[in-house]
């Protein structure tokens, strides 16, 4: 089986750093991989980026750029995410998805949550003393945030810590040089949306309704995060917190114009802000979140920060997500030959 030549340039990282390297040259894959390098710079990165072989999800053959990141962004210390008590403000919570909006999760919401979902069944609080029940150790956040949430933790406020994660916690993204356009978009619940420039996960919607079916909610941080014992910290929605750092970090050009660069999809396509960088929206987005603007090759938009979508779905071919003791991706689905 041969590999198919990519149909295009679609990481706009690789198009970025060619748009003052000059015209693409036979090493183009590795200043390619010095552009990824300098973009994560802000990461957490324990090794990488590497350029790997891998089989994308459509059986395509090529090259990836594989790189190992601890879920810890530099900048910030995740959190909080649950009040400890319904007298609390907003300062003492995160954020919850509530009909398309991001809402603080502070003591009022969480006495609130009977009205807010019509359900005299929500009770997240002592009502003498108004303390918020909510997980306060490993086995409980793990307990609570399984699929079949243990009806002891029915009526909780959810939250795993970060200091729950052995200290070597690392995830390896191994993402296409390349975008390899896939004959049918996927959906990003699986593996996914992409990796944010700060080594933190962008990860498909949270499973709200099955979250909520159990009379719990696990509110995300601020910055659109919360923490699981599987991948550690990793967003929900692209708030602020993503934005601003972007702007910062990408000076002038069409990188700039577009809000700057907050991350790579796990297909390759680079990855924006919900909106420009003058307040304005993208035009011409399709169901995925993506398009092409001039100067920028194909590329994606965050959703809304209350949107519960970080992107739409995935255009091109997507890699792999490593977990412990896989060292080769496949994301075809087929399985290894002998
Ligand atoms: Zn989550
Ligand atoms: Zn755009």
């Amino acid at each position: 089986m041969t590999a198919k030549a990519p149909a295009h340039s679609g990481l706009a990282l690789a198009t970025l750093a060619l748009l003052t390297a000059g015209p693409a040259l036979a090493h183009s894959d590795d200043s390619g991989l010095a552009a990824i390098a300098e973009f994560f710079e802000t990461a957490d990165v324990v090794a990488g980026p590497d350029l790997v072989d891998c089989t994308l999800s459509g059986g395509t053959e090529t090259t990836c750029f594989s790189i190992t990141v601890r879920p810890d962004p530099k900048t910030y210390t995740p959190g909080p995410w649950c009040p400890t008590n319904v007298s609390d403000g907003a300062e003492a919570g995160g954020i919850w998805f509530l009909e398309g909006e991001a809402v603080d999760v502070d003591g009022a919401f969480i006495a609130s949550l009977a009205e807010v979902y019509g359900d005299s069944n929500w009770q997240l609080f002592d009502p003498e003393t108004g303390a918020v029940r909510y997980t306060g150790t490993l086995e409980a956040c793990e307990a609570a945030a399984r699929p079949d949430v243990d009806p002891a933790y029915r009526n909780y406020c959810v939250q795993c810590l970060p200091e729950y994660m052995p200290e070597d916690t690392s995830v390896t993204y191994v993402i296409p040089l390349h975008a390899v356009p896939a004959e049918r978009p996927s959906p990003t619940n699986l593996g996914g949306a992409g990796l944010a420039r700060n080594g933190v996960r962008l990860d498909g919607p949270a499973p709200v309704d099955a979250i909520l079916g159990a009379y719990t909610i696990a509110p995300f941080d601020d910055c659109g995060g919360h923490v699981n014992t599987h991948v550690g910290y990793h967003y929900h929605a692209v708030t602020d917190c993503l934005s601003d750092a972007a702007a910062e970090l990408d000076g002038a050009g069409e990188a700039a114009i577009h809000g700057g660069q907050i991350g790579i999809a796990m297909d390759g396509h680079a990855i924006f802000p919900h909106l420009l960088a003058d307040g304005s929206a993208p035009e011409g987005l399709d169901e995925c979140y993506g398009h092409e603007a001039e100067g920028l090759t194909y590329h994606y938009h965050a959703g809304a920060a209350g949107s519960n979508q970080i992107l739409g779905c995935l255009a091109a071919e997507t890699g792999c997500t490593l977990v412990e003791g896989q060292t080769t991706c496949d994301a075809s689905g087929r399985p290894p030959r002998p």
